[in-house]
């Protein structure tokens, strides 16, 4: 098979994934379309006769964070067919009214954002009130501390992706202002579309922030101060638990910021970014 036909099926079998986990059961299909899947798998053309294969999308880190030795990326779909894959996804979770409460109660989705071809993704709880207004995760003061910390990396949030397990904010009846944590169930309706956001972007590692994510993502709840700074696996991918930003914000001590630094640090050397002598001493004692 050519790399663009395993592509596009890789593609096709995510998005139908996809699909049966939403719990789509059915499909219809156009007579030409059934007819095109059946037809005989097209064979690479001669070499002498073949068109440069286009290359995957490079992985949007700094230019000397990988060195030319290094494993290649995870990622295997290429570009485009990431792009249409997360445009066909977006145009779903958008008009989701899986959860009437907070379909009633949301302004609006937050789907994610960030580069799709990101080696790095950051996966949060559940938007806030700012995030809420906004669409867009982490804005608020905890979403600003995130992004510092994204900058500490040498990275930004445009060379990362960052979603969160639930896409709409939990609703706080009769509250005007506070978050609350979102339900079990809550999680569980929603998850779908964030493994959907992993299938897609396929990344190289993620970063759970907070013992929410951590629950959503890997189902423990032996709690994040135990699992903080430990590699797990999610679908094969190290994951990385760590403090939620917002944790930070309560507790300012330099302990702590250290601690989520650290974590920060293993997995910038999971990624084999340079690490200078500056980022590996901050909030060190002096
Ligand atoms: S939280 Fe998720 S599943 Fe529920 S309505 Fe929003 S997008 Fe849909």
């Amino acid at each position: 098979m050519t790399d663009a036909y395993s592509q596009l099926l890789d593609a096709t079998i995510a998005h139908v994934q996809g699909l049966k986990t939403a719990g789509v059961r059915h499909l219809s299909i156009a007579p030409e379309t059934l007819a095109a899947l059946i037809a005989p798998v097209p064979r690479r053309a001669p070499v002498s006769a073949a068109r440069p294969e286009p290359v995957s999308a490079p992985i949007s880190m700094p230019a000397k964070s990988v060195p030319a030795k290094s494993k290649p990326v995870a990622s295997t779909l290429a570009s485009d067919t990431k792009a249409v894959a997360m445009d066909e996804l977006r145009s779903r979770v958008l008009p989701c009214m899986k959860c009437p409460n907070l379909a009633s109660s949301r302004t609006q989705v937050v789907f994610g954002v960030g580069d799709i071809h990101a080696p790095l993704m950051f996966v949060g709880e559940a938007p806030g009130a700012d995030e809420d207004e906004q669409g867009e995760p982490f804005i608020g003061k905890a979403g600003q501390l995130l992004t510092k910390i994204i900058q500490t990396m040498a990275l930004s949030r445009e060379t990362v992706y960052i979603a969160n397990i639930l896409k709409c904010r939990p609703d706080t009846p009769g509250q005007t202002a506070g978050n609350r944590k979102p339900t079990p169930a809550e999680m569980e309706t929603c998850k779908p579309y964030l493994l959907e956001q992993i299938r897609i972007i396929q990344p190289r590692a993620i970063v759970a922030l907070g013992a929410t994510a951590i629950d959503g993502l890997l189902g423990k709840t032996e709690g994040i101060t135990k699992l903080r700074g430990k590699w797990q696996e999610f679908q094969g991918i190290p994951l990385m638990p760590t403090y939620h930003p917002a944790y930070l914000l309560r507790n300012q001590a330099l302990s702590e910021k250290r601690k989520v630094w650290e974590d920060m640090l293993l997995v910038m050397e999971k990624l084999e970014m340079p690490i200078s002598e500056k980022q590996r001493s901050y909030f060190l004692k002096p």
